[in-house]
């Protein structure tokens, strides 16, 4: 029972007792718009915004699977490019944890997990803790655009930066960390952890130049 269902009931009986307020006019609109025919889009899926990060970051290596998270990033369980497909979501601050329990059981020896910075700074982190001491072997794919995007683009609570972050994941135990940007130089001078390399996407991160989102 949505808001325009209450209204189409409730028109009749207040517009006697109401005249003045547009009721009846807004009744006209609900129905024009029921009329509407959305058949033509059925064959639409949907995809990100032109320009978005998430168009390039959870682009996948061949023969790669991944695990989504919360946020514009379920769109990869429906979207139309493979290279870009997820075939499980996970809760919130839940990024990583059924892999952790699942790698033991399967032949499959290796998992992507896409994440956001305000997931990890929010509680996330200890899911990589856990997978360094569970052994499991994940990539955690984060998307590090300095704010929580999925609401607003508030500020990532607890955000220390880049270069920290990578500090932390290091003094973790995290095998490798690489960050990949377009532009390497900007990280030249940060105080990444030891090991850590800054890269641009190499040519299977990138989309396709015929997707929607290509742009980015
Ligand atoms: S994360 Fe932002 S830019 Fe990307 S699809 Fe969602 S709303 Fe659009």
């Amino acid at each position: 029972m949505d808001a325009d269902s209450v209204a189409e009931r409730l028109v009749p009986l207040l517009t006697p007792v109401l005249p003045d307020l547009p009721l009846r006019s807004r009744n006209e609109e609900i129905a024009a718009v029921r009329k509407r025919n959305y058949e033509a889009l059925a064959a639409r899926t949907p995809n990100f915004c032109s320009g978005c990060p998430h168009s390039t970051s959870t682009v996948l290596a061949p023969g790669q699977i991944a695990m989504g998270a919360p946020g514009c990033n379920c769109f990869n369980t429906v979207i139309e490019q493979p290279e870009r497909h997820i075939d499980v979501m996970t809760q919130y601050g839940g990024e990583g944890l059924p892999w952790i329990g699942l790698s033991r059981y399967t032949d499959r020896e290796h998992m992507v997990q896409h994440i956001g910075d305000g997931s990890i700074y929010h509680s996330s982190y200890l899911n990589v803790r856990w997978a360094v001491a569970a052994g499991a072997t994940i990539t955690f794919k984060l998307l590090y655009n300095g704010v929580v995007a999925n609401t607003g683009a508030q500020d990532a609570v607890g955000s220390r930066g880049l270069a920290s972050l990578t500090r932390g994941l290091e003094s973790e135990g995290v095998a490798r960390i690489v960050v990949m940007t377009k532009e390497p130089k900007r990280y030249r001078r940060e105080r990444l952890a030891p090991g850590s390399r800054s890269v641009r996407p190499t040519a299977w991160w990138r989309p396709p130049t015929s997707s929607p989102g290509s742009r980015a």
